[in-house]
């Protein structure tokens, strides 16, 4: 999964919206951003597979020490430590983190180890067993996930239409035809694993990054708003959402 990560990052946001947006919007792609540098370092295997799913086009051979269940939670429970000064960030934050294995269930085709190196492995297979149609079942997902996300938000005068509008885009990057990763699985190694590692990594901390932003400044204008129409707008807007 991958904007669907994000747009859960978005609704946790909504939920808590006092809460710093970074920890959560990073948190939610963590286990990415670590795989893709174990792909880089080689501590992670991919292997080139143009039938493995609507846009990664590789079978994620070995992927234990940031996707299996066990590591998933160790680096949750890591990443929600790391902002122990706040409990309730620090919570959200390992929540978030978290959401991004159980995300992952689905769609991941029996790639996804209890623990590094066991027999066992979890995954729905969505990704090979409905190719083009996990894709779009991931754009509805995060669609809703977005429209609940808009709702909360707009309850305190905060539009996330531009947070909305670069889920979209991220959503279209990573389609089928226009994904990065089909024209990387035709490249000899070592570029193969060392591109796909730096476009995993970098396509978590980017756009972490600029949603971030744009969440951040939806609140500043949320809050303007506020302060030039007063509360008794804001109490009819309330009334119009419900
Ligand atoms: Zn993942």
């Amino acid at each position: 999964m991958y904007v669907g990560h994000f747009a859960a990052g978005l609704l946790i946001i909504a939920k808590a919206p006092t809460v710093k947006p970074l920890p959560i919007l990073m948190g939610v792609g963590l286990l990415d951003i670590v795989n893709g540098l174990a792909v880089m370092t080689g501590i992670d295997h991919v292997t080139p597979n143009l039938a493995s799913g609507p846009y990664l086009y590789f079978d994620l051979t070995f992927i234990d020490w940031d996707h299996s269940l066990l590591m998933a939670i160790l680096l949750s429970v890591f990443w929600g430590a790391l902002f122990f000064r706040d409990a309730r960030l620090a919570l959200l934050a390992g929540v978030a983190s978290f959401s991004h294995f159980l995300l992952d269930l689905p769609l991941h085709n029996s790639d996804l180890a209890l623990y590094p190196h066991a027999e066992r492995h979890l995954g729905g297979g969505l990704w090979a067993s409905l190719g083009i149609g996990a894709w779009l079942l991931e754009g509805a997902f995060s669609a809703l996930l977005v429209a609940g996300a808009w709702r909360l938000a707009a309850r305190r005068r905060v539009s996330l239409a531009w947070p909305a509008a670069f889920l979209a885009v991220l959503f279209i990057q990573l389609s089928p035809w226009l994904s990065p990763t089909k024209f990387i699985a035709s490249l000899p190694e070592p570029y193969t694993h060392l591109l796909l590692g730096l476009v995993i990594t970098l396509g978590f901390i980017a756009p972490g990054v600029i949603l971030t932003i744009l969440v951040a400044n939806a609140e500043r204008r949320g809050r303007q708003s506020i302060a030039e129409h007063g509360i008794a707008t804001l109490a009819e807007s309330k009334q119009s959402v419900q």
